[in-house]
């Protein structure tokens, strides 16, 4: 038998909050992961080994209408696109803290302006809407711009690319927690469109509303789907995968 590697100490001092000694070779190793790929134009991304796969351009089976029934949006060439008036589509699949990661692309052809021009939305435990919107050189009220916390916090900045061209979200999740009617952590979110950060560890004030301030009043459940908006504009999606987050030394 191989003779244990001494990686590290066990005559350091204990790292505060945790049974680990500083530098100590028998923590839990991280696991390993195969990293995936960028997008490019013309091809989505490869994701990483762990992720659970959402769409992978061949069809709707882990989808829904948000409504019940079969999620009635297209899919042709790898893409999934609004079919206007068929509805909101959300996973079949409940999570809650997440890395999630999807691409999406406003229509080439530029109609309307403001929130009616390539509005669709990413809608994190069916309730947090990020804001999927064509804002390039389309300026509407700023917690309304592509990336905000609707009607909450505008993105940091505009890192809008062309219409019809692909763009990437990677969003970083933790969802709200109660004790009984009590909240106990309110949801956090990091979110990042084409790599550049639009929020870093902010705290939505609650789920998405039209026209109001939103609170967390209402106690929910700890996971909910991933909802995608049917806002009458034919946006398309690829690509879309998730990693659940777990906590450190967890495996
Ligand atoms: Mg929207």
């Amino acid at each position: 038998m191989a003779e244990q590697k001494n990686l590290g100490y066990s005559d350091t001092p204990l790292i505060p909050g945790t049974q680990w000694h500083v530098h100590d070779g028998n923590r839990p190793q991280p696991p390993v992961v195969q990293p995936g790929t960028a997008s490019t134009p013309d091809s989505p991304g490869q994701p990483p080994s762990d992720a659970v796969i959402l769409f992978d351009g061949s069809d709707l089976s882990k989808w829904e209408s948000a409504k019940g029934g079969d999620a009635g949006w297209s899919v042709e060439n790898g893409v999934m696109q609004v079919v206007p008036k068929t509805g909101d589509i959300q996973t079949k699949e409940r999570f809650g803290d997440c890395q999630l990661h999807l691409e999406w692309a406003a229509p080439a052809e530029v109609k309307g302006e403001s929130q009616g021009r390539g509005n669709s939305g990413v809608f994190m435990m069916g309730r947090y809407e990020i804001q999927v919107l064509d804002c390039y050189q389309n300026p509407t009220y700023p917690d309304g711009t592509t990336g905000a916390i609707y009607g909450q916090h505008p993105p940091l900045v505009n890192a809008c690319r062309k219409p019809g061209e692909w763009q990437t979200y990677d969003i970083m999740w933790e969802a709200p927690q109660w004790d009984g009617d009590q909240l106990k952590k309110p949801a956090r979110v990091t979110v990042l469109l084409n790599g550049v950060v639009l929020h870093h560890a902010i705290e939505p004030q609650g789920p998405t509303g039209h026209r109001n301030v939103s609170s967390y009043e209402k106690p929910h459940d700890p996971t909910g789907p991933l909802r995608l908006q049917d806002h009458g504009d034919l946006v398309r999606y690829r690509n879309i995968w998730y990693r659940p987050l777990k906590g450190y030394d967890q495996g």
